[in-house]
């Protein structure tokens, strides 16, 4: 299959978005936006660095890259609508496996009404994904790390650890253990990114969201810097799957505070507005817990500190860096 027999087979029979104007099949793609505001945003996915195939086949690769970018938009609380994807394909790969990936990208944009707008392709030495992701928000109305103010509750979605213990099971690959812990590997494999619980908001005036994509030690951290302000979490409140109970505590601690790729949400909400918070959570079937609250000091803004043991300890961050 050379590459425009390739294009050919990605590009989709139609398109579900009423903004496109122009899709695949031109210099570029267009669409048309009156209303609102648009908000953007790009990730990389590198063979052997985010993913490997002892962990993934091209399917689960496809659509954790997508759903990556769709948890940034649910972190800016707006709507996903586009994508573009700039693949670099490794000359050993059959168009079988290529096909599977693409399959994977469009089964969880499917599920968000998402179009496949445009990409390019080229062929290297190891599978490179880039995802463009375009999306639209209520004007004026995108979720600000900066936003947090003093008193305001932390809270979280869903349950931290999962896809990290995840991890940890794909790596230790003992075979006759395939069945277990089938749901943290799924959280690793195929997460969920919490669009409709973050768009349920939109009528919170002042809200901060940041998804779990490198540990809450980090995300928090990001939160606390923007805003200027101290962030303290509760390591009992953090919310926790009953598979991680499974493994050591010291290997829970480290997966939940600094595991990330839950692509869950983390944010902050004045203690007011707390009741919008359940509400979005029971109308949406996403689960929140409060994990910590936003207090304002001079000599600490800008840190997190945990809670842990009837003992007040600062929480540096220790996600996953590049380029240190
Ligand atoms: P150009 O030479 O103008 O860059 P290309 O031949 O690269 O055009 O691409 C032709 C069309 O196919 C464009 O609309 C482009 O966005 C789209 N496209 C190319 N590669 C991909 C890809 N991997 N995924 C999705 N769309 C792609
Ligand atoms: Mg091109």
């Amino acid at each position: 299959m050379d590459e425009f027999d390739f294009i050919k087979q990605i590009q989709q029979p139609n398109y579900k978005q009423p903004s496109l104007i122009k899709g695949i099949g031109d210099d570029a793609a267009v669409f048309r936006q009156n209303y609102q505001d648009i908000v953007t945003a790009v990730d990389t996915f590198v063979e052997n660095i985010h993913f490997s195939d002892k962990t993934m086949n091209p399917f689960h690769i496809g659509y954790r890259a997508v759903a990556a970018n769709i948890s940034d938009m649910a972190a800016m609380g707006c709507q996903p609508a586009y994508y573009m994807v700039s693949i670099v394909i490794p000359r050993h790969w059959d168009d079988d496996r290529l096909m599977q990936v693409y399959e994977g990208m469009n089964q969880i944009a499917s599920e968000y009404a998402m179009d496949l707008i445009g990409g390019d392709t080229v062929s290297g030495n190891e599978l490179v994904i880039s995802v463009t992701i375009i999306g639209f928000v209520e004007k004026g109305k995108a979720r600000y790390r900066a936003n947090a103010k003093n008193g305001d509750i932390v809270f979280a979605t869903g349950t931290l650890g999962d896809a990290a213990a995840g991890l940890h099971v794909l790596m230790s690959g003992v075979r006759d253990e395939q069945q277990a812990h089938s749901y943290l590997k799924k959280r690793h494999q195929m997460p969920t990114p919490r669009v409709t619980f973050a768009s349920e908001l939109g009528s919170v005036s002042r809200l901060v969201l940041n998804d779990v994509s490198d540990g809450i030690a980090n995300e928090s951290a990001e939160i606390a810097e923007a805003s200027d302000v101290t962030i303290t979490l509760q390591y009992d409140a953090i919310p926790t799957h009953v598979d991680l109970l499974d493994f050591s505590l010291n290997q829970q601690r480290n997966w939940k505070l600094f595991g990330g790729e839950d692509f869950e949400l983390i944010g902050t909400v004045p203690a007011k507005n707390w009741p919008y918070i359940l509400t979005a959570s029971e109308k949406t079937g996403t689960p929140v817990t409060k994990i910590g609250q936003v207090s304002t000091n001079q000599k600490t803004n800008g840190s997190v500190f945990l809670e842990e043991d009837n003992h007040v300890s600062i929480l540096h961050k220790a996600g996953y860096t590049h380029l240190k």
